[in-house]
Protein backbone atom coordinates (compact mmCIF):
# COMPACT_ATOMS: atom_id res chain seq x y z
CA UNK A 1 0.00 0.00 0.00
CA UNK A 2 1.09 3.43 -1.03
CA UNK A 3 0.06 7.03 -0.43
CA UNK A 4 -0.18 8.54 -3.67
CA UNK A 5 -1.28 12.31 -4.95
CA UNK A 6 -2.89 12.35 -7.98
CA UNK A 7 -3.24 15.67 -9.69
CA UNK A 8 -5.93 16.70 -12.54
CA UNK A 9 -5.29 19.87 -15.00
CA UNK A 10 -8.54 21.99 -15.98
CA UNK A 11 -8.62 20.24 -19.36
CA UNK A 12 -8.66 16.89 -17.42
CA UNK A 13 -11.83 18.40 -15.38
CA UNK A 14 -13.39 20.08 -18.63
CA UNK A 15 -16.82 18.13 -18.52
CA UNK A 16 -18.68 15.94 -15.93
CA UNK A 17 -17.82 13.39 -18.38
CA UNK A 18 -14.19 13.73 -17.86
CA UNK A 19 -14.83 14.23 -14.15
CA UNK A 20 -16.73 11.05 -14.38
CA UNK A 21 -13.45 9.30 -15.66
CA UNK A 22 -11.33 11.35 -13.50
CA UNK A 23 -13.52 9.27 -10.48
CA UNK A 24 -13.01 5.89 -12.11
CA UNK A 25 -9.47 6.10 -12.49
CA UNK A 26 -9.16 7.08 -8.92
CA UNK A 27 -11.05 4.96 -7.57
CA UNK A 28 -9.34 2.35 -9.79
CA UNK A 29 -6.09 3.01 -7.50
CA UNK A 30 -8.06 3.35 -4.25
CA UNK A 31 -9.39 -0.42 -4.65
CA UNK A 32 -5.65 -1.25 -5.81
CA UNK A 33 -5.05 -0.99 -1.78
CA UNK A 34 -3.45 2.61 -2.05
CA UNK A 35 -4.31 5.88 -0.14
CA UNK A 36 -5.17 8.45 -2.32
CA UNK A 37 -5.28 11.86 -2.40
CA UNK A 38 -6.35 13.97 -5.07
CA UNK A 39 -5.97 17.70 -6.07
CA UNK A 40 -7.93 18.95 -9.14
CA UNK A 41 -7.64 22.45 -11.00
CA UNK A 42 -10.80 24.47 -12.04
CA UNK A 43 -12.84 23.19 -15.10
CA UNK A 44 -10.83 24.28 -18.16
CA UNK A 45 -11.36 28.04 -18.63
CA UNK A 46 -13.22 28.98 -15.55
CA UNK A 47 -10.31 30.57 -14.11
CA UNK A 48 -10.32 32.80 -17.25
CA UNK A 49 -13.80 33.26 -16.91
CA UNK A 50 -13.59 34.20 -13.21
CA UNK A 51 -10.76 37.04 -13.91
CA UNK A 52 -12.44 38.23 -16.93
CA UNK A 53 -15.46 39.09 -14.60
CA UNK A 54 -13.13 41.10 -12.52
CA UNK A 55 -11.73 42.71 -15.07
CA UNK A 56 -15.31 43.89 -16.80
CA UNK A 57 -15.86 45.72 -13.29
CA UNK A 58 -12.44 47.15 -12.73
CA UNK A 59 -9.60 46.55 -14.97
CA UNK A 60 -6.30 46.65 -13.94
CA UNK A 61 -6.32 48.17 -10.16
CA UNK A 62 -3.68 46.25 -8.11
CA UNK A 63 -4.56 47.24 -4.98
CA UNK A 64 -4.20 44.84 -2.11
CA UNK A 65 -7.73 44.89 -1.36
CA UNK A 66 -8.45 44.53 -5.04
CA UNK A 67 -6.20 41.43 -5.24
CA UNK A 68 -7.49 40.26 -2.31
CA UNK A 69 -10.95 40.09 -4.03
CA UNK A 70 -9.12 38.35 -7.06
CA UNK A 71 -8.01 35.46 -5.00
CA UNK A 72 -12.01 35.32 -3.61
CA UNK A 73 -13.11 34.87 -7.02
CA UNK A 74 -10.99 32.68 -8.69
CA UNK A 75 -10.17 30.18 -5.82
CA UNK A 76 -14.01 29.50 -6.04
CA UNK A 77 -13.38 27.51 -9.18
CA UNK A 78 -11.26 24.93 -7.57
CA UNK A 79 -13.88 24.70 -5.01
CA UNK A 80 -16.63 23.82 -7.34
CA UNK A 81 -14.96 21.01 -9.25
CA UNK A 82 -13.27 19.32 -6.37
CA UNK A 83 -16.71 19.11 -4.88
CA UNK A 84 -17.91 17.86 -7.96
CA UNK A 85 -15.43 15.46 -7.90
CA UNK A 86 -15.94 14.46 -4.31
CA UNK A 87 -19.92 13.37 -5.64
CA UNK A 88 -18.41 11.71 -8.94
CA UNK A 89 -16.27 9.58 -6.31
CA UNK A 90 -19.23 8.85 -3.96
CA UNK A 91 -21.44 7.69 -6.53
CA UNK A 92 -18.61 5.33 -8.01
CA UNK A 93 -18.96 3.69 -4.16
CA UNK A 94 -15.99 5.36 -2.50
CA UNK A 95 -15.87 7.11 0.67
CA UNK A 96 -14.94 10.74 -0.34
CA UNK A 97 -14.11 14.32 1.14
CA UNK A 98 -13.05 17.44 -0.28
CA UNK A 99 -11.27 20.18 1.60
CA UNK A 100 -10.73 23.87 0.86
CA UNK A 101 -7.69 25.20 1.02
CA UNK A 102 -8.37 27.05 4.37
CA UNK A 103 -9.86 23.74 5.63
CA UNK A 104 -6.69 21.45 5.52
CA UNK A 105 -5.35 24.10 6.47
CA UNK A 106 -2.80 24.89 3.55
CA UNK A 107 -0.95 27.97 5.20
CA UNK A 108 0.39 30.43 2.71
CA UNK A 109 2.00 33.93 3.07
CA UNK A 110 -0.02 36.80 1.83
CA UNK A 111 0.89 38.13 -1.79
CA UNK A 112 -2.43 37.75 -2.89
CA UNK A 113 -2.42 36.11 -6.77
CA UNK A 114 0.88 34.54 -6.16
CA UNK A 115 1.16 33.43 -2.66
CA UNK A 116 3.76 31.27 -1.46
CA UNK A 117 2.99 28.08 0.73
CA UNK A 118 4.29 27.60 4.50
CA UNK A 119 3.44 25.04 5.76
CA UNK A 120 0.67 22.33 5.54
CA UNK A 121 -1.30 20.43 8.46
CA UNK A 122 -1.88 16.74 7.71
CA UNK A 123 -3.73 15.80 10.88
CA UNK A 124 -7.25 16.05 9.14
CA UNK A 125 -6.37 14.76 5.62
CA UNK A 126 -4.43 11.38 7.50
CA UNK A 127 -7.23 10.51 9.84
CA UNK A 128 -9.80 10.61 6.85
CA UNK A 129 -7.11 8.26 4.88
CA UNK A 130 -6.89 6.11 7.91
CA UNK A 131 -10.47 5.76 8.01
CA UNK A 132 -10.44 4.57 4.10
CA UNK A 133 -11.40 8.08 2.77
CA UNK A 134 -10.52 9.20 -0.68
CA UNK A 135 -9.26 13.04 0.05
CA UNK A 136 -10.07 15.97 -2.42
CA UNK A 137 -7.82 18.83 -1.72
CA UNK A 138 -8.58 21.98 -3.62
CA UNK A 139 -5.67 23.01 -6.00
CA UNK A 140 -4.05 26.89 -6.69
CA UNK A 141 -5.37 28.29 -3.09
CA UNK A 142 -4.13 28.65 0.67
CA UNK A 143 -5.03 30.58 3.55
CA UNK A 144 -3.17 33.30 5.01
CA UNK A 145 -2.31 34.06 8.97
CA UNK A 146 -5.16 36.69 8.61
CA UNK A 147 -7.56 33.75 7.34
CA UNK A 148 -7.69 35.40 3.98
CA UNK A 149 -8.05 33.08 0.99
CA UNK A 150 -4.87 33.58 -1.33
CA UNK A 151 -4.10 31.79 -4.69
CA UNK A 152 -0.75 30.45 -6.39
CA UNK A 153 -0.35 32.61 -9.30
CA UNK A 154 -1.62 30.78 -12.32
CA UNK A 155 -1.11 27.34 -13.26
CA UNK A 156 -0.57 26.85 -9.14
CA UNK A 157 -2.24 23.57 -7.97
CA UNK A 158 0.56 21.73 -9.56
CA UNK A 159 2.45 23.26 -6.66
CA UNK A 160 -0.44 22.19 -4.27
CA UNK A 161 -0.80 19.02 -5.03
CA UNK A 162 3.57 18.74 -4.93
CA UNK A 163 3.21 20.20 -1.31
CA UNK A 164 0.57 18.04 -0.17
CA UNK A 165 2.48 15.14 -0.96
CA UNK A 166 5.96 16.51 0.63
CA UNK A 167 3.86 17.44 3.56
CA UNK A 168 2.38 13.67 3.20
CA UNK A 169 5.58 12.03 2.37
CA UNK A 170 3.96 10.55 -0.09
CA UNK A 171 5.06 7.74 -1.89
CA UNK A 172 4.62 9.21 -5.53
CA UNK A 173 3.19 12.85 -7.12
CA UNK A 174 1.32 12.03 -10.07
CA UNK A 175 0.54 15.01 -12.44
CA UNK A 176 -2.08 13.70 -14.80
CA UNK A 177 -2.66 16.86 -17.96
CA UNK A 178 -3.37 16.66 -21.65
CA UNK A 179 -0.24 15.98 -23.01
CA UNK A 180 1.18 11.94 -22.10
CA UNK A 181 4.28 13.64 -20.43
CA UNK A 182 6.96 15.93 -21.15
CA UNK A 183 8.22 16.73 -24.43
CA UNK A 184 11.67 18.14 -26.00
CA UNK A 185 9.30 21.09 -26.68
CA UNK A 186 5.47 21.92 -26.65
CA UNK A 187 3.91 19.88 -29.22
CA UNK A 188 1.91 22.42 -29.81
CA UNK A 189 4.20 24.21 -31.88
CA UNK A 190 6.18 21.08 -32.80
CA UNK A 191 4.01 18.33 -33.62
CA UNK A 192 7.36 16.37 -34.00
CA UNK A 193 8.46 16.92 -30.46
CA UNK A 194 9.44 14.03 -28.97
CA UNK A 195 7.98 12.49 -25.08
CA UNK A 196 11.01 12.25 -22.71
CA UNK A 197 10.93 9.19 -20.69
CA UNK A 198 12.63 11.03 -17.89
CA UNK A 199 13.96 14.53 -17.46
CA UNK A 200 16.35 15.62 -14.67
CA UNK A 201 14.97 18.04 -11.94
CA UNK A 202 17.51 20.49 -12.99
CA UNK A 203 16.54 20.18 -16.89
CA UNK A 204 12.81 20.31 -15.42
CA UNK A 205 13.69 23.23 -13.53
CA UNK A 206 15.15 25.56 -16.29
CA UNK A 207 12.33 24.58 -18.44
CA UNK A 208 9.61 25.67 -16.33
CA UNK A 209 11.34 28.67 -15.46
CA UNK A 210 11.81 29.60 -19.05
CA UNK A 211 8.05 29.33 -20.34
CA UNK A 212 7.14 25.30 -20.68
CA UNK A 213 4.04 25.67 -18.77
CA UNK A 214 3.42 21.69 -18.26
CA UNK A 215 4.77 22.35 -14.63
CA UNK A 216 4.71 25.04 -12.83
CA UNK A 217 8.25 26.14 -11.19
CA UNK A 218 7.01 26.18 -7.83
CA UNK A 219 5.94 22.89 -8.44
CA UNK A 220 9.49 21.67 -9.40
CA UNK A 221 10.86 23.54 -6.77
CA UNK A 222 9.07 21.87 -3.90
CA UNK A 223 9.79 18.56 -5.77
CA UNK A 224 13.13 19.04 -5.46
CA UNK A 225 13.51 20.23 -2.44
CA UNK A 226 11.47 17.49 -0.60
CA UNK A 227 12.28 14.95 -3.17
CA UNK A 228 9.16 14.07 -4.19
CA UNK A 229 8.80 11.26 -6.76
CA UNK A 230 7.27 13.33 -9.39
CA UNK A 231 5.76 11.83 -12.89
CA UNK A 232 3.81 13.55 -15.72
CA UNK A 233 1.21 11.62 -17.71
CA UNK A 234 -1.73 11.75 -19.98
CA UNK A 235 -5.23 11.80 -17.98
CA UNK A 236 -6.66 11.05 -21.51
CA UNK A 237 -5.78 7.38 -21.33
CA UNK A 238 -8.82 5.04 -20.41
CA UNK A 239 -9.26 4.43 -17.20
CA UNK A 240 -9.15 1.32 -16.70
CA UNK A 241 -5.97 0.60 -18.31
CA UNK A 242 -3.62 -1.73 -15.96
CA UNK A 243 -2.33 0.02 -12.91
CA UNK A 244 1.14 -0.98 -13.17
CA UNK A 245 1.35 0.27 -17.00
CA UNK A 246 -0.31 3.35 -15.96
CA UNK A 247 2.21 3.52 -13.23
CA UNK A 248 5.32 3.61 -15.87
CA UNK A 249 4.18 5.73 -18.45
CA UNK A 250 4.74 9.72 -18.85
CA UNK A 251 7.84 11.34 -17.70
CA UNK A 252 9.79 11.00 -14.81
CA UNK A 253 11.34 13.76 -13.05
CA UNK A 254 14.57 12.28 -11.80
CA UNK A 255 17.41 13.21 -9.15
CA UNK A 256 20.19 11.63 -10.27
CA UNK A 257 23.23 13.35 -11.28
CA UNK A 258 23.89 11.05 -14.54
CA UNK A 259 20.63 10.37 -15.99
CA UNK A 260 21.41 7.54 -18.49
CA UNK A 261 18.21 7.02 -20.43
CA UNK A 262 17.92 10.07 -22.49
CA UNK A 263 21.73 11.72 -23.45
CA UNK A 264 21.42 14.34 -25.69
CA UNK A 265 23.14 17.42 -25.29
CA UNK A 266 20.41 19.85 -25.78
CA UNK A 267 17.00 18.13 -23.96
CA UNK A 268 14.31 20.77 -24.81
CA UNK A 269 13.35 23.80 -25.80
CA UNK A 270 11.09 26.25 -23.98
CA UNK A 271 9.91 29.54 -24.95
CA UNK A 272 7.98 32.26 -23.33
CA UNK A 273 6.02 35.50 -24.66
CA UNK A 274 5.51 36.88 -21.33
CA UNK A 275 8.21 39.55 -21.08
CA UNK A 276 8.86 42.76 -22.38
CA UNK A 277 11.91 44.89 -23.30
CA UNK A 278 12.75 47.97 -21.66
CA UNK A 279 15.73 50.02 -23.09
CA UNK A 280 17.41 53.20 -21.25
CA UNK A 281 19.06 55.11 -24.08
CA UNK A 282 22.28 57.31 -23.46
CA UNK A 283 22.64 56.60 -20.16
CA UNK A 284 25.72 57.81 -18.61
CA UNK A 285 28.83 55.59 -18.40
CA UNK A 286 29.38 55.96 -15.00
CA UNK A 287 28.98 53.51 -11.24
CA UNK A 288 25.92 53.29 -10.08
CA UNK A 289 24.11 53.62 -12.69
CA UNK A 290 22.89 49.69 -13.23
CA UNK A 291 22.09 50.28 -9.04
CA UNK A 292 20.10 53.41 -9.94
CA UNK A 293 18.16 51.56 -12.27
CA UNK A 294 17.47 48.20 -11.30
CA UNK A 295 17.34 49.59 -7.64
CA UNK A 296 14.50 51.63 -8.66
CA UNK A 297 12.62 48.47 -10.35
CA UNK A 298 13.01 46.47 -7.63
CA UNK A 299 11.62 48.96 -5.12
CA UNK A 300 8.70 48.75 -7.07
CA UNK A 301 8.80 45.12 -6.57
CA UNK A 302 9.33 43.66 -10.02
CA UNK A 303 11.22 41.45 -10.90
CA UNK A 304 13.95 41.71 -13.92
CA UNK A 305 15.45 38.90 -16.03
CA UNK A 306 17.92 39.47 -18.52
CA UNK A 307 19.93 42.81 -18.61
CA UNK A 308 22.13 43.90 -21.46
CA UNK A 309 24.77 47.29 -21.14
CA UNK A 310 26.26 48.46 -24.44
CA UNK A 311 29.92 49.31 -24.49
CA UNK A 312 30.05 53.04 -24.18
CA UNK A 313 30.44 55.93 -26.69
CA UNK A 314 30.98 59.93 -25.66
CA UNK A 315 30.51 58.63 -21.85
CA UNK A 316 26.68 57.88 -22.41
CA UNK A 317 25.81 53.64 -22.93
CA UNK A 318 22.38 51.69 -23.34
CA UNK A 319 20.95 50.10 -20.96
CA UNK A 320 17.99 46.98 -21.83
CA UNK A 321 16.51 44.58 -19.37
CA UNK A 322 13.42 42.75 -19.86
CA UNK A 323 10.32 42.27 -16.80
CA UNK A 324 6.98 40.10 -17.18
CA UNK A 325 4.12 41.88 -19.20
CA UNK A 326 2.29 41.95 -16.76
CA UNK A 327 4.48 44.43 -15.03
CA UNK A 328 5.57 46.67 -17.98
CA UNK A 329 3.61 49.48 -17.98
CA UNK A 330 4.73 49.62 -14.19
CA UNK A 331 8.12 49.64 -14.92
CA UNK A 332 7.83 52.39 -17.71
CA UNK A 333 5.89 55.24 -15.86
CA UNK A 334 8.62 54.30 -12.77
CA UNK A 335 11.40 54.85 -14.69
CA UNK A 336 9.50 57.50 -16.38
CA UNK A 337 8.77 59.33 -12.71
CA UNK A 338 11.74 58.23 -10.15
CA UNK A 339 14.72 57.05 -12.57
CA UNK A 340 14.65 58.85 -16.02
CA UNK A 341 15.21 62.62 -14.29
CA UNK A 342 18.00 61.71 -11.78
CA UNK A 343 19.57 60.91 -15.22
CA UNK A 344 19.23 64.02 -17.19
CA UNK A 345 18.65 63.86 -21.18
CA UNK A 346 17.58 60.28 -21.26
CA UNK A 347 14.32 58.25 -23.26
CA UNK A 348 13.43 54.48 -22.57
CA UNK A 349 12.00 52.91 -25.70
CA UNK A 350 9.31 49.66 -24.82
CA UNK A 351 9.25 46.72 -26.88
CA UNK A 352 6.67 44.24 -25.96
CA UNK A 353 6.64 42.30 -29.22
CA UNK A 354 9.56 39.92 -27.85
CA UNK A 355 9.90 36.51 -27.32
CA UNK A 356 12.72 34.24 -24.90
CA UNK A 357 13.68 31.26 -26.33
CA UNK A 358 16.06 29.03 -24.95
CA UNK A 359 17.87 25.93 -25.15
CA UNK A 360 18.09 23.39 -22.04
CA UNK A 361 20.26 20.54 -21.08
CA UNK A 362 22.52 19.09 -18.70
CA UNK A 363 24.54 17.79 -21.49
CA UNK A 364 25.79 21.48 -22.35
CA UNK A 365 27.97 21.40 -19.17
CA UNK A 366 30.28 19.12 -21.05
CA UNK A 367 30.18 20.12 -24.29
CA UNK A 368 31.24 23.46 -26.02
CA UNK A 369 30.21 24.95 -28.82
CA UNK A 370 26.56 24.69 -28.20
CA UNK A 371 25.45 28.32 -27.78
CA UNK A 372 27.19 28.77 -31.24
CA UNK A 373 25.35 26.24 -32.91
CA UNK A 374 22.20 28.05 -31.69
CA UNK A 375 23.44 31.31 -33.00
CA UNK A 376 24.29 29.79 -36.31
CA UNK A 377 20.99 27.97 -36.67
CA UNK A 378 18.97 31.43 -35.54
CA UNK A 379 21.21 33.25 -38.53
CA UNK A 380 20.77 30.82 -40.88
CA UNK A 381 16.93 31.70 -40.32
CA UNK A 382 17.67 35.58 -40.71
CA UNK A 383 16.33 35.86 -36.64
CA UNK A 384 18.02 38.68 -35.03
CA UNK A 385 18.95 38.09 -31.80
CA UNK A 386 18.32 41.50 -29.36
CA UNK A 387 19.57 39.86 -26.25
CA UNK A 388 21.46 36.70 -24.88
CA UNK A 389 21.89 35.18 -21.11
CA UNK A 390 23.66 31.58 -20.04
CA UNK A 391 24.19 29.28 -17.63
CA UNK A 392 25.46 26.23 -17.01
CA UNK A 393 22.68 24.45 -18.28
CA UNK A 394 20.65 26.36 -21.15
CA UNK A 395 21.33 29.45 -23.30
CA UNK A 396 18.59 32.15 -23.62
CA UNK A 397 18.08 34.44 -26.33
CA UNK A 398 15.34 37.37 -27.08
CA UNK A 399 13.99 37.66 -30.56
CA UNK A 400 11.20 39.02 -32.20
CA UNK A 401 7.61 37.55 -30.93
CA UNK A 402 7.13 37.02 -34.81
CA UNK A 403 9.81 34.88 -35.32
CA UNK A 404 9.24 32.59 -32.31
CA UNK A 405 7.52 29.61 -34.16
CA UNK A 406 10.14 29.39 -36.42
CA UNK A 407 12.89 29.94 -34.23
CA UNK A 408 11.62 27.26 -31.97
CA UNK A 409 11.29 24.77 -35.09
CA UNK A 410 14.25 25.34 -36.27
CA UNK A 411 16.42 24.77 -33.23
CA UNK A 412 14.52 21.81 -32.68
CA UNK A 413 15.99 20.34 -36.06
CA UNK A 414 19.33 21.49 -35.30
CA UNK A 415 19.76 19.62 -32.21
CA UNK A 416 18.00 16.66 -33.47
CA UNK A 417 15.25 16.45 -31.14
CA UNK A 418 12.72 15.31 -33.62
CA UNK A 419 10.22 11.86 -32.84
CA UNK A 420 12.80 9.00 -33.85
CA UNK A 421 10.57 7.56 -36.82
CA UNK A 422 9.80 3.87 -35.72
P1 LIG B 1 -3.07 21.42 -16.96
O1 LIG B 1 -4.35 22.12 -17.17
O2 LIG B 1 -3.20 19.93 -16.95
O3 LIG B 1 -2.29 21.93 -15.79
P2 LIG B 1 -1.36 22.93 -18.74
O4 LIG B 1 -2.06 23.54 -19.89
O5 LIG B 1 -1.02 23.80 -17.58
O6 LIG B 1 -2.22 21.67 -18.27
O7 LIG B 1 -0.01 22.21 -19.21
C1 LIG B 1 -0.04 21.26 -20.26
C2 LIG B 1 0.32 21.94 -21.56
O8 LIG B 1 1.68 22.36 -21.48
C3 LIG B 1 0.29 21.05 -22.76
O9 LIG B 1 -1.00 21.00 -23.33
C4 LIG B 1 1.33 21.67 -23.69
O10 LIG B 1 0.75 22.43 -24.72
C5 LIG B 1 2.11 22.61 -22.79
N1 LIG B 1 3.57 22.42 -22.86
C6 LIG B 1 4.50 23.41 -22.97
N2 LIG B 1 5.72 22.92 -23.03
C7 LIG B 1 5.61 21.57 -22.94
C8 LIG B 1 6.56 20.50 -22.95
N3 LIG B 1 7.87 20.71 -23.04
N4 LIG B 1 6.07 19.24 -22.83
C9 LIG B 1 4.75 19.00 -22.73
N5 LIG B 1 3.81 19.97 -22.72
C10 LIG B 1 4.23 21.25 -22.83
N1 LIG C 1 -7.03 27.10 -12.11
C1 LIG C 1 -5.74 27.74 -11.96
C2 LIG C 1 -5.30 28.35 -13.28
O1 LIG C 1 -6.02 28.27 -14.25
C3 LIG C 1 -4.69 26.84 -11.40
C4 LIG C 1 -4.30 25.66 -12.23
O2 LIG C 1 -5.02 25.31 -13.18
O3 LIG C 1 -3.26 25.05 -11.95
O4 LIG C 1 -4.26 28.95 -13.35
MG1 LIG D 1 -1.05 23.60 -15.53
Amino acid sequence: MALIVHKYGGTSMGSPERIKNVAKRVAKWARAGHQMVVVPSAMSGETNRLLALAKELAPAKETQSYMRELDMLASTGEQASSALLAIALQSEGMDSVSYAGWQVPIRTDSAFTKARIESIEDDRVRADLNAGRVVIITGFQGVDESRNITTLGRGGSDTSAVAVAAALKADECLIYTDVDGVYTTDPRVVPEARRLKTVSFEEMLEMASLGSKVLQIRSVEFAGKYKVPLRVLSSFTPWDINIQEEAKSGTLITFEEDTQMEQAVVSGIAFNRDEAKISIIGVPDKPGIAYQILGAVAEGNIEVDMIIQNIGKDGHTDFSFTVHRNDYARAMDLLKVKVLPTLGSTEAIGDTKICKVSIVGIGMRSHVGIASKMFRTLSEEGINIQMISTSEIKTSVVIDEKYMELAVRSLHKAFDLEQVQA
